[in-house]
């Protein structure tokens, strides 16, 4: 685990009630809105999404755009990114400020054409992490490593990239920190970070 990362889980584990290591045995539910919803690419890469949080106990629930609820986060697409906007990422997020995602469909089609849905599904659940955990931190391997390789895209394409321990245990911080009632902040006057994804 690098540093900043094991000093971040240090700080959360003082602050929140639940332990680093410690996974909440009732399922957690985000609520999850997409646009586009119904496209074939996306309807597989929700559910590969989904199927990446439930291994861990956390459910996601979707909602479409003309019905998302407040405090859910939100998913947007891109097909026309400027090359000049974030180079090499496949998307992006504000997670100290916001519950926003963008997904850079144009990118994945040409990153890696053959595994379009599956990937998509892994930059979704990558950037909800980002959400969910409120920091631009990635793990060494899994789900949150910041540049995936030729190994990552075999593993996704046979479904058997996970989530590492570590993102694990800080995707629970998170929810524990979230406010149920309230759920994610959005908060568009407070996002101005970005963050660059795995190529
Ligand atoms: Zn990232």
């Amino acid at each position: 685990m690098k540093l900043t990362r094991m000093i971040t889980m240090t700080m959360l584990a003082g602050l929140c009630p639940y332990a680093a290591t410690a996974k909440p045995a009732a399922t957690r539910t985000v609520t999850v809105c997409a646009q586009d919803w119904s496209m074939p690419a996306m309807i597989q890469a929700r559910m590969t999404a989904s199927r990446l949080f439930r291994e861990i106990g956390v459910r996601l629930q979707w909602a479409k755009p003309g019905s998302c609820p407040a405090g859910a986060i939100r998913i947007s697409i891109s097909r026309s990114t400027p090359d000049s906007f974030y180079p090499g990422a496949l998307g992006c997020t504000w997670p100290f400020g916001g519950a926003q995602v963008e997904i850079f469909l144009d990118r994945i089609e040409k990153n890696n054409p053959r595994i379009v849905p599956n990937l998509l599904g892994y930059v979704i659940a990558h950037k909800i992490t980002h959400v969910i955990e409120r920091t631009g931190g990635h793990s060494d391997h899994g789900v949150m490593k910041a540049h995936w390789d030729w190994r990552d895209f075999a593993r996704m394409e046979g479904n058997r990239l996970r989530f590492a321990q570590d993102d694990v245990d800080l995707i629970f911080l998170g929810l524990a920190r979230r406010t149920p009632a309230v759920g994610f902040p959005t908060n568009a006057a407070a996002i101005s970070a970005g963050d660059i994804v795995p190529r």
